[in-house]
Parts: structure tokens; sequence; C-alpha cells
């Protein structure tokens, strides 16, 4: 079962089917395959199908949302035109795939929270002061006074939580990421002034968010437009996981070259300030153009797009303020469930970014969080780290399979490492309806249109009628 692809350029393919994971070859003049993806012209003197892409380039598509996006998008785009794709070729094969869909999970969900703050003490008191003022028009003037005695050095500190945080995550069962800023009082390069944060990151809380499961990433000033800088930061919060989501999503056409010079070997920057969506029109994890190992984890959700009313945007060399969407809290709910019935129907992560003072006023959202996870758990969701969430992906595109049919029967081949410790495990979707199929030598679940196998054995056998 053969689907060649013949195209000018490498990446924009070679993508593609890292998101599709279906066995593809470079089509070779003069062999015969099951279909071929081409520009008609492009193989005139070929007889067999074509998957022809004269009007539709869709390797052209998918490369320039990955790595350009599109600001205010909505639905998955990308993998919404990944799924037309297979679609096409299922009419020519008996598709194999191995879908971005652990073995017993429907989706994943990969929680995050960047650290602009860690105490109430190390904030300027213009900051403190607002947050105080809005505590007090929202009629929660106690907590208001909390703010301003803390700020004082009287009473406890209310944004010391770590502690609340780990409370929360561990009494539903779940882990997240932390991204911490690894120096105070810079607003880092073409930045506004604004973007400085005043704390010290703790290398003891750092040291001791793995221990527990969590997990400490490097919350990025620098290191999206100079690599120099990028190692220095890396260094600097020691201990962390080798991921980045740069403060204020800044981002260049250059940054993920940059970070990847700098030694990250992942990013979760690529999303909305002022939105929540599909920037990069996927929920895969997936790799930039021009990188060789690091893996971007699209952004989809912030809290503060959700409900803030502004953010800082650059305009025309010109900081602004945007609008966000402002939304309240039943608006929110709906505009997440949006997102994640798109998690459910495709596969993939959604990534949250929920900021770490957030859970206490004046900005307590942590019902909206509390009832994602709770959400995503019920439908069996794996919700964990952006870390995992990116190790399941890396580990999904470095096997490989090969599909020889036989007379009602599929022999694949798997080559790679199964690692067993990956949990969740890899599966394979095998596009044969349930009630066709016979046996098959691995654990397994049919549906009505395919059958899902645990991908745990190197020689996999599916027979049918
Ligand atoms: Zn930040």
């Amino acid at each position: 079962m053969t689907v060649a692809v013949c195209y000018p350029e490498k990446y924009p393919v070679e993508e593609t089917f890292q998101l599709l994971r279906i066995p593809w070859e470079w089509y070779i003049e003069g062999n015969r395959y099951d279909v071929v993806i081409a520009r008609k012209a492009d193989v005139a003197g070929y007889d067999g199908p074509v998957i022809d892409l004269t009007d539709n380039d869709f390797f052209r598509k998918i490369a320039d949302l990955l790595n350009r996006g599109e600001m205010h998008l909505h639905e998955p785009s990308c993998d919404i035109e990944l799924d037309r794709v297979r679609q096409e070729i299922k009419r020519y094969i008996v598709l194999v795939e191995i879908p971005p869909v652990p073995w017993g999970h429907p989706y994943m969900v990969a929680l995050t929270h960047d650290v602009d703050v860690t105490s109430v003490k190390e904030c300027r008191f213009t900051t403190v002061g607002y947050a105080a003022y809005q505590c007090c028009i929202q009629g929660n003037g106690a907590a208001g006074l909390r703010l301003l005695a803390a700020r004082c050095g009287f009473g406890k500190d209310p944004w010391i939580l770590f502690d609340r945080w780990k409370e929360l995550e561990g009494s539903m069962g779940v882990r997240s990421t932390f991204f911490f800023v690894p120096r105070p009082d810079e607003p880092g390069q073409c930045a506004h002034p604004y973007r400085s944060v005043c704390y010290h990151a703790d290398p003891g809380v750092i040291a001791s968010l793995p221990t527990e499961g969590w997990e400490a990433g490097v919350h990025g000033i620098d290191n999206w437009i100079d690599a120099r800088l990028g190692a220095e930061e890396r260094e600097v919060l020691g201990g962390t996981s080798g991921g980045n989501r740069t403060h204020w999503l800044l981002f260049g056409e250059k940054s993920w070259q940059v970070l990847e010079a700098a030694g990250y070997s992942w990013d979760s920057t690529f999303g909305y300030n002022d939105d929540a969506g599909f920037r990069a029109g996927t929920l895969q994890v997936y790799r930039p153009e021009h990188v060789d190992n690091l893996l971007e984890l699209p952004l989809h959700i912030q809290d503060l797009g959700l409900f803030g009313e502004f953010c800082w945007a650059l305009a025309r060399d010109e900081w602004e303020k945007t609008p966000c969407l402002h939304l309240s809290a039943p608006a929110a709910r709906d505009h997440c469930d949006h997102i994640f019935g798109y998690a459910r129907k495709y596969g993939g992560a959604v990534t949250l970014l929920w900021h770490y003072e957030n859970l206490v006023p004046p900005r307590d959202w942590s019902g909206l969080y509390r009832d994602l996870i709770t959400r995503a758990k019920s439908d069996g969701a794996w919700v964990t780290t952006a870390g995992n969430v990116v190790e399941w992906f890396r580990k999904r595109r470095q096997i490989h399979i090969t599909c020889v049919p036989g007379k009602n029967k599929l022999t694949i081949s798997v080559e790679g490492n199964l690692s067993s410790d990956l949990s969740p495990p890899l599966m394979m979707r095998i596009h044969i309806p349930g009630n066709r199929m016979i046996s098959v030598n691995a654990d397994y679940l049919p549906s009505g249109e395919y059958i899902d196998v645990k991908l745990d054995k190197m020689c996999i056998t599916v027979s049918f009628v």
C-alpha cells in the first residue's frame, strides 16, 4: 500500500505527514503506487490515481498556517484540512495511521502557568494599589486590604501561591508547568517598559516542582530574539525542562531558530493574547520550518485573552492597547467548550494558560480553570504538563510503520523505539469497519469506521473479511 508524493519542497510534505502519520514515500517516475499526490502537470506521464494539488495545494496551506499563523482563528483549519486529506487518501488504500490520540484517551490537555509575580511584597505599589482597588469595586474590600497590608509587610502574603496551586491540581490528580522569568527589572529588547517583572525566581521552588510531578520552564525575556541571552536565561533558572514560553508572547520570524540555537527543545508561545483559538490552526505539536529538534506546542486558551480588558501589542512600531475578549464567565465557558469540541473530534492537545496570580482576588478565575479540567477528565482526556505532551508527540514522530497487505490480511511492521515506559502508549488506527474485523494480535477497540490498536508490538497482523 503506497502513497507517493511529488512536490518541489521537502518541509511542507514532511511536516504534513508528521501530523498525519500515514506511511508515504517520494514519487519516483516509472514506479506504480496506490495513489500519487502531486500537481497533475508534474506527473503528466502517470496514469494511476492522482490527488491533484493544482487548485488546492494543502501542503503549502498547512506549512503557512503552522509557521505564520493567522489572527483570530476560531477553528483548527490545519486539522480540518488534514482530515480532508485523510478522507481522500482513504478512497485508495486501507488507511493505517498513528493518530494524535493516546491509547485510552480521546485527547490531551496541557496545563501551564506564566509566573509574572510571586508575591505581593515584591510588586510595585501601583500594581498592588490597582489590584486592591479592583477588589473594592467587586465588593471585596477585605481582600483589597489584605493586599495593601501585605505590600507594607503585614499579614500573610496573598500572592504566595505555589502551595495553593499544588493543592488545587493535586486534589484533581493533575500536574502543570510553571514558566519563570529569569531576571527582574528588565523589560527586554524591543519591549514596552511595563513588561519588566519584579521578582527573583526562587531556585528552591524550581527544584521542588519536578519532585512531585510538576514542571518548570523559562518565561523568556530576550530568548526569542538573541540566542546568547536565551542560553543565559536557561542557565540562570537551572533545572528547567528545556521548554519556553516568551513573556507577553513576543515572537519574531526567527524566534524558533533563536530558541533552538540557545538550547531549548520546545516552545509554547504561539497563541493569542487578545483571543482564544487556533493561531497555528492545529491542536498538534509540530516542528516549525528551519529548526531540527525544537517542537512547538501551540497555546489555545489563556485566562487574560478570555477575561482581560486589554493587552499590549506592537502595531506599526508602537505599543498599543489592544482589546481582549473580556467575556463573562458563561460566555468564556462557551468559547472554551467550542475549542474542546474540536479536540474531541480531531484529537491533539488543548493548551491552557492560567496566570499564577489569577487564583485569588481580584482576578480569581480559578472556577473556569477547575471546570475545564473536570470536563476534560470526564471526557477521559490525559491532563498533564506541557513537557509531557511534547514528549508524547516526539515519540509519535519517531515511530514509522510499514503496511504489507495480503488476502483479507494486513501486516504492519513498526520501526522505532516503542519504549514500554511511554504512558499513555501510542496507538494505531486501522480504517477497517469494526464489523469486518476477525482478529488482531494486540489490544484493540473497534468503532464504526475503524479499529484502534494499542501500539506496543513491533509487528501487528490484522485479519478481516
Ligand atoms: Zn508573562
